[in-house]
């Protein structure tokens, strides 16, 4: 079965004229900026290709994490996480956010290295985590096998409901008087003097002097066809979810090679932690050497194939006008086939560090295509070569723990007021200034 209830909005019907900000993509990126603008009384229209939350934002494992995060980009998870918390009473919506604490726990000496040196980068940013030992790991996580000997507890860490969150924050921006448009693909940007003048969707155009490319997974497509290089690439994240479980901890956990969260009805999320697919796509070839070091650090954890999205890629445009079709409509979501053999590992591997989920029973298989930066640190803010254009995007498999901050931090750049947290680490620019943008000129 496929990836498990997606809460539905109603979506408006009619395309507005014009917009104060039109956002291009509604995962949770999209929908927080749009409630930030909304909510500042910006008439603000968001443009989904296919359904709201459909791609990344409903296929992930929900966690809401600050433990493990870059430096760089701790201050906005910080955010985020305070944001999560008043969500649900401030709007009175349902995202299925808890505060439960999440633990990661080490089982090898290099494990336990890892965890120690985060610990230090965490103290650094008077964050709530704490190194726990045997004893203590035993008391906070019953049922754990022994040979796990040490951990990392972060107690204001949390979970929220994939499914439920990103619709539930579309309906509150909807209440504040923001337009979402599902089955409605942004063709490209239409610009006057150099500057954005409207936003062209399959249907029609909308004037406005504001965008924000939100659009996941598909954001280098997009921005090539303006001659824009955003180094961002694919990669296959596999989750399944288990039921008939009972007797083991209600907070997320991660170890080397398994990560659990419990859902609200009490099922959980299993999937096989740093072990991802990279299907090579012809991008690792143009980007080679932006991703160099990563694909040096992480080669063990990447697995790259050649699969036939390699060649389904080669088919794919990369520039069209934009009173043609685009790839935007002709896949309305991503929805990947999951690589079992990582689920059924998962639950193996998850059953020696917790055996209490021996009769654990899988109900869904599921996958989402993760878009990561060489720095895995996401690209937020304007894009200056063209002025009003703006980016939220490359979240790099931490986008829906930060989306709440990073859509607060892209609205008040787009608005102009001094952001809560630093904008610098996540520039556009830090990829390259010598961009020579094609624009379309309004007619
Ligand atoms: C298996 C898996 C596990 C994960 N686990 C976690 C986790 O536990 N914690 C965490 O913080 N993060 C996790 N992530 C990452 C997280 O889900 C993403 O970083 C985040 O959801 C990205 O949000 P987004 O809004 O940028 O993109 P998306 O949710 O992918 O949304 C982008 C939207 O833009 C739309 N779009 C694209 N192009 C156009 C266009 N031209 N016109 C109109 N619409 C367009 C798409 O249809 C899509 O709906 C995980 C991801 C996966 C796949």
């Amino acid at each position: 079965m496929p990836v498990p209830l997606l809460e539905r909005i109603t979506a408006d019907t009619l395309q507005p004229e014009s917009a104060d900000v039109v956002i291009i993509g509604a995962g949770i990126a999209g929908v927080s900026a749009a409630l930030n603008l909304a909510e500042a009384g910006l008439k603000v229209v968001v443009c989904e290709k296919g359904l709201v939350g459909a791609e990344q934002s409903s296929r992930n494992w929900g966690w809401v994490r600050q433990m493990g995060r870059d430096q760089a980009e701790l201050p906005l998870t910080m955010r985020s996480l305070k944001l999560w918390r008043q969500l649900d009473a401030k709007y009175g919506i349902d995202t299925g956010f808890r505060e439960t604490g999440i633990t990661y726990v080490a089982r090898t000496r290099a494990e336990e290295r890892e965890l120690t040196d985060w610990s230090k980068i965490g103290g650094a940013a008077n964050l709530n985590s704490r190194v726990l030992g045997p004893a203590e790991l035993e008391a906070l996580l019953p049922g754990i096998a022994p040979r796990f000997r040490m951990g990392l507890y972060t107690a204001d860490d949390g979970r929220a409901e994939p499914g439920k969150a990103a619709p539930a924050i579309a309906r509150a921006a909807q209440k504040l008087g923001a337009t979402f448009l599902e089955n409605c693909a942004v063709r490209g940007i239409e610009t006057t003097a150099g500057r954005v003048s409207s936003v062209v969707t399959e249907h029609g155009t909308i004037r406005t002097s504001a965008t924000i490319v939100a659009a996941g997974a598909w954001s280098r497509l997009f921005l090539g066809n303006m001659g824009l290089n955003f180094p961002q690439l694919k990669v296959l994240g596999t989750a399944a979810r288990v039921e008939d479980v009972a007797n083991v901890p209600t907070m997320p956990v991660g170890g080397g090679d398994f990560a659990f969260r419990e859902t609200l009805d009490g099922a959980f999320y299993v999937a096989l932690r740093n072990y991802n697919i990279a299907p090579l796509t012809p991008d690792h070839f143009r980007l080679f050497l932006d991703y160099l070091p990563v694909l040096m650090k992480s080669w063990r954890e990447l697995n790259l194939r050649l699969t036939g999205l390699f060649f389904s890629e080669l088919k794919v445009p990369r520039s069209w006008s934009l009173n043609e079709e685009t790839p935007f409509e002709k896949m309305r979501i991503l929805d990947p086939a999951p690589h079992m053999p990582f689920n059924i590992r998962a639950l193996t591997t998850l059953r020696t560090a917790f055996p209490n989920f021996a009769p654990a029973r899988i109900t869904h298989n599921w996958a989402g295509i993760i878009d990561t930066t060489p720095d895995a640190v996401p690209a937020i803010g304007p894009i200056e070569q063209v002025p009003g254009l703006h980016i939220a995007s490359g979240f790099s498999g931490h986008g829906f723990g930060i989306g709440p901050g990073a859509g607060e931090l892209i609205a008040e750049i787009v608005r102009g007021v001094k952001p809560a947290v630093d904008p610098k680490p996540f520039r556009f620019d830090r990829f390259g200034k010598t961009q020579s943008p094609k624009l379309q000129v309004a007619a």
